[in-house]
């Protein structure tokens, strides 16, 4: 306990991070090398020590993690969403508000799409690649625009719960939020009990923040030994173009458009994201990090409840700029390598294509693939072509999801400040949202003795 409180929960995160890579290249240099060192054969079976750490603590360890996060995310945003729905004053506000959100989100997504395919056009990571695709890879389907508007109404909230299905949980919440607060007395009742769940879930999400640096060392751990590295040699190119795209976009836009919008200062935006994005980079998913992002939002950024528990899942699920970047360098790529000339209209289309996909598709590890195919069909680029880069996309995804999540919480900042829902102390004091980073878990032995 005495040393978790002299070390942030940042901190301690970055070192899980740094061991579980460490300890994953060793294990995946061991496999490279083609024998397995150590296997002791004692007679009656061979024990493995690999398999006995990687397949067996460090892949429990981390999906127990992810699994956990992911746990939160349907009653976190159902009662969050439904205490802040109800605490807007005027619910008519709500059409304003999501007005606001999802152009920012478009908006921010072909930002980053546009910069995307410039750069790689100047870069030609693709020209002489003379690649050929040996890995096969099915698109799957992507729905319509049209079937993502019909089904972000629920028949039955407890499937869509049940489901995880995002977009039909937010509506449900909003709608029973709005509800909620034209209820009077018994309205009032029940938003007392959602606020006070509300309080007990967010507990349980810093309970899970304390313990992600075990959670995030075995993710690194078990992914690190099975990560190809020798492939972002031969795709280095790509792979640095992506990362620097990305890079521009967290580090230049982000900063650039917060501070145009909200004169609020984007170094201090960018220090109080830490947490989430390296959430982010851990899991791969947007979706699984929200319980984080949300917190982050709130108590560290100083955006009201009554906002970021509906500009956080929404962003979640429909805002991917990250994605976006990998899709405009990877259509360029793809077509550099194919010989295939792509025209202006052609580029355009790729910019409204991934732009509109990134509504229908939640924010879960390797979904940006998906989407990717539903680009390249639209313009005619061989599918196939993804075989070209799926070997680094893992790495990629990691970055690009942090990207996405940085992405909801500046919308979110933009948004609340514009709708006068910001705490901007909260913004400035830089201890904001750090007393969640300890759990003082001997408070539980002093209560149970009181009691
Ligand atoms: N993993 C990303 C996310 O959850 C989506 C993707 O780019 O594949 O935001």
């Amino acid at each position: 306990m005495t040393s978790n409180k002299k070390l942030g929960l940042t901190t301690r995160i970055l070192i899980g991070m740094g061991l579980g890579i460490t300890v994953g290249m060793f294990f995946n240099l061991l496999t490279d090398s083609g024998q397995n060192p150590l296997a002791l054969d004692l007679g009656v079976f061979t024990f493995s020590v690999k398999e006995f750490f990687v397949d067996g603590i460090f892949n429990i360890g981390g999906q127990i993690f992810v699994s956990s996060l992911k746990m939160l995310v349907v009653p976190m945003v159902f009662v969050s969403l439904v205490c802040g729905t109800c605490s807007l004053n005027d619910t008519s506000k709500l059409g304003r508000l999501g007005g606001k959100a999802v152009g920012l989100y478009l908006l921010t997504t072909a930002i980053a799409i546009t910069t995307a395919i410039t750069l790689a056009l100047i870069v030609s990571p693709g020209v002489g690649a003379n690649l050929t695709a040996d890995v096969n890879f099915t698109a799957k389907e992507a729905p319509s625009l049209a079937q993502v508007f019909i089904d972000m109404f629920p028949t039955n909230p407890i499937d869509a719960m049940a489901k995880g299905n995002m977009l039909q949980v937010i509506v449900f919440a909003l709608l029973f939020g709005i509800a909620l607060a034209l209820s009077g007395t018994t309205g009032e009742r029940l938003n007392t009990l959602f606020s006070d769940l509300n309080v007990v879930i967010m507990k349980l999400v810093t309970i899970l923040m304390n313990l992600a640096p075990y959670g995030v060392f075995c993710l690194m751990a078990k992914l690190f030994t099975t990560i190809g590295l020798g492939i972002i040699i031969k795709l280095s190119l790509y792979f640095g173009l992506v990362l620097a795209v990305l890079f521009i976009h967290a580090l230049v836009v982000y900063p650039v458009l917060l501070k145009m919008l909200t004169g609020l200062n984007p170094a201090i935006f960018l220090k109080k994201m830490k947490d989430a994005t390296l959430f982010a980079f851990s899991t791969s998913s947007s979706n699984a990090t929200m319980p984080v992002t949300l917190e982050t939002a709130t108590k560290k950024l100083g955006v009201k409840n009554s906002i970021a528990s509906f500009t956080v899942p929404l962003g979640a699920t429909i805002n991917m700029d990250g994605t976006a970047i990998m899709q405009g360098v990877a259509t360029v790529f793809i077509a550099q390598a194919f010989n295939v000339d792509l025209t202006v209209s052609d580029y355009l289309m790729v910019i409204l294509t991934a732009t509109l996909a990134s509504i229908g598709t939640a924010g879960v590890p390797g979904v940006g693939l998906i989407m990717l195919a539903m680009v390249l069909q639209q313009v005619g680029l061989p599918v196939e072509g993804i075989a070209l880069i799926i070997g680094v996309d893992r790495l990629l995804d990691m970055t690009r999801t942090a990207v996405n999540v940085t992405g909801d919480c500046m919308v979110s900042c933009i948004v609340g400040k514009s709708e006068k829902e910001f705490d901007a102390n909260v913004f400035n004091n830089p201890a904001a949202g750090t007393e969640a980073e300890s759990v003082d878990f001997h408070h539980l032995h002093g209560s149970s003795e009181k009691a």
